[in-house]
């Protein structure tokens, strides 16, 4: 018996240089990266997991190496990567094959190496140009790494480039946001993808805030933040497509869009989530034990659980609202939402309910209303 196999595949990939003060993922600080060993660890997961699949058998439409630092497998380590996969399966002629990458380690014959290996998008994570935020949020790049790293992609040959920026920075770091976005769109980007600051317990930033060394900035600064990169990114032919999200036509993320749109994916690596339609799985999320329990031939399965009817009515609803598509609305949640409608949070057309800027900033409490 053949199982469907997803067309999206999730690769995690653990590695950093160093931990960054906001960040809680999963994430292995390596000085030297074990390639091949990961890579290794790569091939066996999805050969136990999967042993139906063949590059006959099984298609991707879409191909994400996230993390962690993808990029500092370096090029022969992508190359590597790339080749462990295609030996299982075979990516469409018009797959997506994303890889997220530090400016630092974008150097010209890396970035060759990746796109011959078939990586033809690429997510930089800039998020800031500022030295002092930079150096701040300990990010190993400098604000020159930025556009050397988009002009060595496109020289390159990948047009596809997204441009990660952090926002709502505590104002005493006194951050131009403006500027920042000013930056961004001067590298012309095909995408933007905007995250806001949070403070994750067992970081360096919540050390930093619990010693009272740091203040966060208040909601109106989250607010008016999101809502200028609204207006300077729209105004710059962005379309805000998702709550975080802003491209340029045809380049919105193919990726992304199938985990808003509730389709199953595979996720392999430490850490690496998977969602087969009914059922979410993850796995352990210490790269060590990850690689202990493959070398023993074993699933590296730490949980999963199979949603309920309320979990996916939840789940609906809140995928939904999260897009520029909206919500195909019950007669029972277009009448709940028609004060959001007053408030300027939310717009009905038909039957399908979406919403502003406004709206997106209250997307957790909408959704929770509506569920
Ligand atoms: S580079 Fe990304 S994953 Fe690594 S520590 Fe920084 S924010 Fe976290």
């Amino acid at each position: 018996m053949t199982q469907r196999l997803p067309r999206h595949l999730y690769v995690h990939v653990p590695f950093c240089a160093r931990r960054c003060s906001y960040c809680d993922f999963s994430i292995a600080v390596r000085r030297d990266v074990p390639v091949d060993e990961f890579v290794e660890a790569v091939e066996v997961e999805l050969d136990l997991r999967f042993p139906y699949g063949s590059p006959e058998r099984w298609t991707l439409d879409t191909l994400y190496l996230g993390g962690g630092t993808p990029s500092r497998l370096g090029a022969r380590g992508i190359a590597s990567l790339m080749d462990a996969v295609r030996h299982r399966l075979r990516l469409a002629d018009d797959a997506e094959v994303t890889i997220e990458a530090n400016p630092d380690d974008v150097s010209a014959s890396a970035v060759r190496a990746w796109r011959e290996a078939g990586i033809n998008r690429l997510s930089l994570g800039a998020q800031s140009f500022d030295p002092r935020a930079l150096a701040w949020m300990h990010r190993a790049h400098t604000s020159d790494q930025i556009s050397m790293a988009v002009d060595a992609v496109r020289a390159a040959g990948i047009e596809n480039i997204s441009i990660d920026l952090i926002f709502a920075l505590p104002p005493a770091l006194g951050r131009d946001w403006s500027d920042d976005l000013s930056r961004a769109i001067a590298l012309n980007p095909s995408h933007v993808s905007l995250y806001g600051l949070t403070v994750h317990e067992r970081t360096p930033l919540a050390r930093w805030r619990d010693r009272g060394d740091v203040t966060e900035a208040p909601e109106e600064t989250y607010a008016t933040e999101f809502l200028l990169a609204h207006e300077v990114l729209s105004a710059a032919g962005f379309d805000h497509y998702e709550v975080s999200s802003y491209a340029r036509a045809g380049a919105r993320s193919r990726h992304n869009a199938a985990y808003w749109s509730g389709e199953s994916w595979v996720g392999v690596g430490p850490a690496a989530h998977e969602f087969d339609g009914s059922r979410r799985r993850w796995n352990v999320g210490p790269y060590a034990q990850w690689v202990r329990l493959l070398r023993a031939r074993r699933d590296p399965i730490e949980g999963e659980e199979v949603l309920s009817f309320e979990n996916r009515a939840a789940e609906r609803v809140y995928l939904g609202l999260r897009t520029s598509s909206g919500l195909m609305a019950t007669p029972s949640e277009r009448s709940s939402a028609r004060r959001w409608v007053e408030s300027g949070w939310a717009r009905l057309e038909g039957e399908t309910l979406r919403l502003t800027p406004e709206g997106w900033l209250r997307l957790d409490a909408l959704a929770a209303a509506l569920t």
